[in-house]
């Protein structure tokens, strides 16, 4: 058994209908700190018992949560987002620990969280309804009303500010959420619950039930309760999750996995898209969903691109998430980084040539880090090229004239976002016209805000988080009609 940091030894409870409890079961399992595999935390294990009374209590609660007027539910999101920048070291300190991410990565992190509940809190005022132009004596007018009890499945890569892209616009309409984060990394998840009731949510509108996706979040999809399921995760889960959702006609949006293209023209700034690239695949290690996997380079300038990329990859350092210097910390645990290395196993018997990295960095064998690694002579049909590996693993491919460039972007199931880097103005247009992708970055890459809507077609999933997009997935119409005729109409039959 790993060692057990002091901090550790209380187990962190479940949060539900505004209280801290065991699990019935009384079971709990271990959060680890992929940086060093001691245990950050012994977690309440949430399972079907544990997922009924949440959903119960978020049941009872949602009635009067959507009565709460309009002002009153922002005011609750602004104070959450309050304090989510009062306690922004403390918080980021928690998700470094917990998901391995560099310190500075983790506050930013906060930051967007904060951001997404703060522009939330603004929502509630301004969801509005229509008058529609009818015919004849007739009122017509249209309201959206929330769908009840909303599921939140989180994935561990960025926990709490993808937490707060579902409770935001959930509660934002009135929904009560239960949220389940994942078994990697439940802690600021329910430091989130602890803020929820420091600013004095009512009982039961969150709740928060940290556990497995086999036990808990299978319960949780199925509960009769639960109108809607908002989840962020991988293709299998999210599929399996649908096919649920399915069997009871309960709304659902996914945001799943991407294998996102960069593509570099000749006539770009080589060396801006060189740091591009390398931040592109680095990033919280590899481990984000619209990770530039692909890059495609126009042949005349492979070279010059692959050293810069190379020059830039000395800056990336690798190391403990918490010093300030780390640049990329280690992955979120021992299970991705054997994935990532069968990856890399695969790649080389595929035929690719190892440009750099694939083994693991001198020094730090006590947690789950891996180098950079680089893939060249990759063909578009490799495993490498098609499958999302969630780790800092790059494909390299050449490219002769831009409708090669723009076939092969295009080559793949999943469609989340796609880079293009060039400085002909009507190249970039006709790129982002034509990449099929949820979102395309002209000469950047990995931007998002909670402004603008967020997904993608394909194996990418259905749906859009942030921005005002969103409220179509958690609030159902309402059409009321109205006889305004001085006199009643006549029979119809007569
Ligand atoms: P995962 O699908 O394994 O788990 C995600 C969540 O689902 C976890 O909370 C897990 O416990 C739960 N879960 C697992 N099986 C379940 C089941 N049968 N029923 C209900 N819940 C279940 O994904 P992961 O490995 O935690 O996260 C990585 C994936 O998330 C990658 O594919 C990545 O691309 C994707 N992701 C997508 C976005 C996006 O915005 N599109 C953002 C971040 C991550």
């Amino acid at each position: 058994m790993p060692p057990i940091a002091p901090s550790a030894a209380k187990p962190r409870q479940l949060f539900i209908d505004g209280e801290w409890c065991d699990a019935l079961s009384g079971r709990t399992f271990e959060s680890i700190n992929p940086a060093t595999q001691e245990i950050n935390a012994l977690v309440a294990e949430a399972e079907a018992a544990d997922i009924d009374r949440a959903v119960q209590a978020a049941a009872r609660a949602q009635p009067r949560w959507a009565a709460t007027s309009a002002a009153e539910r922002g005011r609750f999101l602004w104070k959450i987002s309050e304090r989510l920048r009062e306690r922004r070291e403390e918080l980021a300190r928690i998700e470094s620990r917990d998901v391995g991410k560099p310190l500075r990565d983790a506050l930013g992190d906060i930051d967007t969280a904060a951001d997404v509940l703060e522009y939330w809190a603004g929502a509630p005022t301004k969801i509005t309804g229509d008058v529609m132009p009818v015919a004849g004596e007739m009122l017509n007018y249209v309201v959206r009303e929330p769908i009840g009890v909303v599921a939140a499945i989180v994935p561990w890569n960025f926990p709490l500010q993808i937490a707060t892209l579902k409770i935001g616009p959930a509660l934002a309409c009135g929904n009560t959420v239960v949220l389940k984060p994942a078994e990697d990394t439940p802690l600021s998840a329910l430091e989130l619950a602890r803020i929820a009731a420091e600013v004095g949510l009512p009982r039961g509108v969150f709740n928060v039930v940290p556990g497995y996706g086999r036990t808990a979040g299978e319960a949780l999809v199925r509960h009769p309760k639960v109108g809607k399921v908002a989840f962020t995760g991988s293709l299998a889960t999210g599929r399996a999750i649908m096919h649920a959702c399915a069997d009871q006609m309960k709304r659902v949006s996914l945001e799943l996995g991407g294998k996102s293209p960069l593509v570099v023209f000749a006539d770009a700034d080589v060396e801006a898209a060189a740091r591009a690239a390398v931040l592109g695949i680095c990033a919280n290690a590899g481990q984000i969903c619209c990770a530039t996997t692909r890059l495609f380079v126009e042949d005349r300038v492979r070279e010059p691109l692959l050293a810069a990329m190379q020059e830039e990859l000395k800056h990336v350092r690798v190391g403990d998430p918490l010093d300030p210097a780390t640049r990329m910390g280690p992955l979120v645990s021992k299970k991705q980084l054997e994935r990532v290395e069968n990856y890399i196993r695969v790649g080389r018997e595929e035929g690719a040539t190892l440009l750099c990295g694939g083994d693991r960095p001198n020094g730090l064998d006590k947690g789950f880090f891996l180098n950079p690694t680089f893939f060249g002579n990759v063909r578009g049909t490799m495993r490498i090229a098609r499958e999302e590996i969630f780790g800092p693993v790059l494909c390299v491919q050449e490219f002769a004239d831009a409708e090669t460039a723009l076939r092969d972007a295009n080559d793949s199931d999943y469609a989340l976002a796609a880079s293009v880097w060039t400085r002909d103005v009507a190249k970039a247009h006709g790129f982002a016209r034509r990449l099929r992708a949820g979102s395309v970055w002209v000469n950047t890459v990995l931007q998002s805000s909670v402004l603008s809507p967020w997904g993608g077609p394909g194996n990418s999933g259905q749906g859009r988080d942030n921005a005002m997009q969103a409220v179509d997935h958690y609030t159902e119409w309402k059409s009321v009609w109205i006889d305004t005729s001085a006199t009643p109409p006549p029979s119809a039959f007569r």
